[in-house]
């Protein structure tokens, strides 16, 4: 492990504790090249209603913007939560070279959970890969948020298994499809 990644990692954390005051799910995450900062976010996906505005591309796009270019090689991604297959795409597509993250997403995961994809042989570009970096932090940050949101939107509490009755009468299902934690109507 390099000297700074917990840092780096810390970062990620603190932007992903931001998240929830805007209704967002904490992620947070952070690219860096040669010792710089260029982005970090939370997701954005609430707050701009876009399915691709996970924290991973949120600094993606916006360190491509800022260097003015869309290869990012050298660069290192930390991000708390194992990114999803899109993620990895856009980590794959951008050429960064390497990825530190933090727990382990195992239902939409694609960084060695379901997939493992960074590290696919079958495609040219590999991202050396680091996952399990501060990951308690990270799973109480989440724990955390969806306790909160269940006892806070639904009443009577659920049956602790993602399945939650309403007052209203209506289901709500939290899943961690796409990589990130939604709810289904
Ligand atoms: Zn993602």
């Amino acid at each position: 492990m390099v000297d700074t990644d917990h840092a780096y990692m810390q970062m990620a954390l603190e932007k992903a504790r931001l998240a929830p005051s805007f209704g967002e799910v904490p992620i947070g995450a952070v690219l860096v090249m040669d010792g710089q900062v260029l982005a970090q976010a939370h997701n954005f996906r609430e707050l701009w209603q876009d399915p691709t505005a996970h924290a991973e591309v949120v600094v993606i796009r916006e360190a491509a913007t800022r260097l003015g270019s869309w290869r990012l090689n050298g660069a290192t991604l930390y991000v708390t939560l194992e990114p999803c297959a899109m993620c990895a795409g856009a980590i794959i597509q951008s050429r960064i070279s390497r990825l530190v993250f933090g727990a382990m997403d195992p239902k939409a995961g694609a960084c060695g959970s379901l997939f493992n994809l960074p590290e696919e042989r079958r495609l040219n570009h590999r991202v050396q890969v680091m996952g399990g970096v501060l990951p308690r932090d990270s799973q109480e940050l989440m724990q955390h948020f969806f306790r909160q949101l269940r006892s806070t939107e639904t009443q009577p509490l659920g049956d602790g298994n993602g399945q939650v009755g309403a007052a209203q009468g209506k289901e709500h299902h939290w899943s961690t499809v796409n990589g990130h934690w939604q709810r289904k109507a």
